[in-house]
């Protein structure tokens, strides 16, 4: 059975991730993802690896973006989201100096 991101249930996904390796598992997989990352973009900036290595690698930390996310709350990440994109807008709305 294909596995469409946009057709599956990312909650049903998180639950079960979360019940069969446990809250650590997870704190440890996101901070692997997120080495694996940083990693891929000093090789692709040294163009050691393509855009497909970086796209799977973003791929792997959205995915756990996600899985921490829902075990945080999304609620309490988005209202921090807000306020960081209000702090953000004020910041562009400063003219730059010249
Ligand atoms: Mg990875």
């Amino acid at each position: 059975m294909e596995l469409l991101v946009k057709e599956t249930d990312l909650t049903e996904i998180y639950r079960a991730t979360l019940a069969k390796w446990g809250e650590e598992a997870q704190y440890d997989q996101m901070v692997e993802e997120c080495a694996e990352l940083i990693a891929g973009l000093k090789h692709f900036k040294r163009d050691k690896v393509g855009t497909e290595a970086i796209i799977n690698e973003l791929a792997d930390v959205t995915l756990m973006v996600g899985q921490l996310t829902w075990m945080f709350g999304p609620d309490r990440v988005e209202a921090a989201m807000e306020a960081k994109l209000k702090k953000l807008r004020a910041l562009l709305a400063v003219p730059e100096a010249r």
